[in-house]
């Protein structure tokens, strides 16, 4: 069982309140991520004090700056255990939420969560990049989100693709964000993006953490996304 009062009272620093239909169902998703983490790699995070403040209340963080209280599209890139996208999506349940990663077990305890908790949204079994090749996907979105997944050059030229002229690409990144940020300079022009925040601050625990919002001002030219392999050895 999750401590409420805890969830709530750091929510309330940041002005996001949750219903208590939103508190039960971070309770149910705490307990099914431990359940399954017995026997699908997940999270090392499994206290419950820590799966509040490290894994919902850090996802979460983003609704300090950006209010995404409308039907409104999000794709969460390399969720894997449905961080940050998942919190995001109890929170504001009107959202329209696509979960992408390239493991098929990480979506199948989405999709568990889903089932149990009575929400609606979409599993995409594939790589960022092959979607931000393909139409029905590619500057479809309002939002993008991204925790730990990839550096920010390179998971630039994942996310900015699919994200829609005027919508925006947020990542979540560690105490790195700033050194990161300073090396995709260039990733984001070339992609049609503009830094609008970053900010640097400290989970409850004393962890160093940053997000970054990136505003998408323009299309992204047809060559990207590039094949993986490219992205990953030739950052832009
Ligand atoms: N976002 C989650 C979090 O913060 O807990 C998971 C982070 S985990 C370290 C990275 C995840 O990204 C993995 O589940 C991996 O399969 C996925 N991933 C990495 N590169 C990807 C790509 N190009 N497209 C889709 N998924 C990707």
């Amino acid at each position: 069982m999750i401590n409420y009062d805890l969830l709530k009272d750091e929510l309330a620093k940041i002005g996001v309140s949750l219903d208590s239909y939103g508190l039960d169902r971070f309770d149910a998703y705490a307990e099914r991520l431990v359940r399954w983490n017995k026997h699908v790699n997940l999270t090392a995070i499994t206290e419950p004090d820590d799966i509040v403040i490290k894994h919902f209340f850090d996802s979460l963080y983003p609704l300090k700056y950006v209010h995404m209280n409308k039907e409104q599209r999000l794709v969460d890139i390399g969720t894997g255990a449905g961080f940050p996208g998942l919190p995001l999506l109890i929170a504001e349940p009107q959202l329209e939420v696509d979960f992408v990663d390239s493991v098929g077990k990480k979506l199948a305890f989405i999709k568990d969560v889903l089932r149990n908790s009575g929400l609606l949204a979409r599993v995409v079994h594939k790589r960022a990049e092959e979607i931000g090749r393909n139409d029905d996907y590619r500057e479809q979105y309002d939002y993008a989100t991204a925790r730990a997944v990839a550096p920010l050059n390179a998971l630039c030229e994942y996310a900015l693709p699919l994200v829609k002229v005027g919508g925006l690409f947020i990542s979540l990144k560690g105490e790195t964000g700033a050194l990161e940020l300073k090396k995709a300079e260039n990733a984001i022009k070339v992609l049609g993006g503009e830094v609008v925040k970053f900010d640097e601050y400290t989970l409850p625990n004393g962890d160093a953490r940053s997000i970054i919002i990136i505003k998408k001002i323009s299309q992204t030219p047809t060559k990207y996304p590039r094949k993986s392999k490219k992205i990953d050895t030739r950052p832009l």
